[in-house]
């Protein structure tokens, strides 16, 4: 399925087998996650190469590939980076100015093969069948960055409950933290899902929350909701935004940042994220819960994400079948 202009709906298209290159794996997708950032690519909110296949959220049999990746591995959003600058050599290799991405640089997994640099793949036992496994290489892996990069909260805001939000509600529940969802406005559904996976709290986004927080990660691409995030949290407390792209802020009072507030923004992940985050999913457990399309079915499947008509993850079910 590729994306061949902006705004346009992706295109199936019968293209040629991609063959590894020295160092790459070449992967039989078996899931690909479904990613807000997708949406925002497809829509020129991001710039891609076009054409390009999107999808950053590989789960894949290998097929060809050096034996310490194993049978199945996982690709994310990072592809490649450069190893010489000032920030691959400090441990900030998400922020490197060279860095490619899958499926925006190079072509991801809305595809039944894939190839993928191996550096940048994740072994993955088969802990989780494919299709819960996708969603941890992107929702999981950035929301738990956006999650450390909070601090250490003990009432933990969570603004937009979509599939990053679902797996960071288990992880933040589990570490003992209080979770508090907010969704969109009348979203009663999404509510109680929160609920079901250890928010103590939930209501819509534009109520105050019942008490104040520690810290707040703001999912939904919404900028109106920095000032109500920050507003919502104590002296000292700390706003994520986690979002790729995000409409623009309203202009802020300095009242709401005052008092030592802090508001900052994650970008990407670092390999040292995924391995962090994919040793940790299983212990929790962290529960995802997908719902599947056919790779064919990819533009409805953005087109539900567009309008939140799922729970959880939206998955590619590529070759998967069995699963
Ligand atoms: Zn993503
Ligand atoms: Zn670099």
């Amino acid at each position: 399925m590729v994306l061949t202009a902006a705004k346009a709906p992706l295109e199936l298209q019968d293209a040629p087998d991609p063959r590894p290159g020295p160092g790459q794996a070449l992967l039989r997708v078996l899931t690909c996650g479904v990613c807000r950032t997708d949406l925002h690519l497809a829509d020129g909110e991001l710039s891609a190469r076009l054409p390009v296949i999107l999808g950053h959220q590989i789960v894949g049999e290998v097929l060809e590939g050096p034996a310490e990746l194993g049978a199945r591995a996982g690709v994310p959003w990072l592809a490649w980076t450069c190893g010489e600058c000032r920030y691959c050599r400090s441990g900030r290799e998400n922020l490197c100015p060279r860095a490619r991405f899958t499926g925006r640089d190079v072509d991801g997994g809305f595809a039944e093969l894939a190839v993928a640099d191996t550096r940048f793949c994740f072994p993955l036992p088969e802990r989780h069948p494919a299709p819960q496994a996708a969603p941890l290489l992107c929702a999981g892996l950035i929301g738990a960055r956006a999650l450390r990069l909070s601090g250490e909260p003990e009432r933990l805001g969570l603004y937009g409950f979509g599939a990053s939000a679902h797996i960071v509600c288990q992880v933040a529940a589990a570490q003992g933290r209080r979770v508090f969802a907010f969704t969109r406005s009348g979203d009663t559904d999404g509510q109680a899902f929160a609920r079901s996976l250890g928010a103590e709290w939930a209501g819509d986004s534009g109520h105050p929350a019942p008490e104040e927080l520690d810290a707040a990660i703001i999912f939904a691409p919404a900028g109106e909701l920095v000032p109500i995030a920050l507003r919502a949290v104590a002296p000292g407390g700390t706003v994520v935004c986690a979002g790729i792209h995000m409409s623009d802020i309203p202009s802020l009072r300095y009242a709401d940042l005052w008092q030592e507030r802090t508001l900052r923004s994650v970008a990407n992940l670092t390999r040292q994220d995924g391995r962090d985050f994919l040793a940790l999913a299983p212990r929790i457990p962290v529960r995802t819960e997908v719902t599947t399309y056919p790779l064919a079915d990819a533009n409805r499947a953005l087109e539900d994400l567009r309008a939140g008509r799922f729970r959880g993850a939206a998955v590619l079910a590529i070759g998967a079948t069995a699963d």
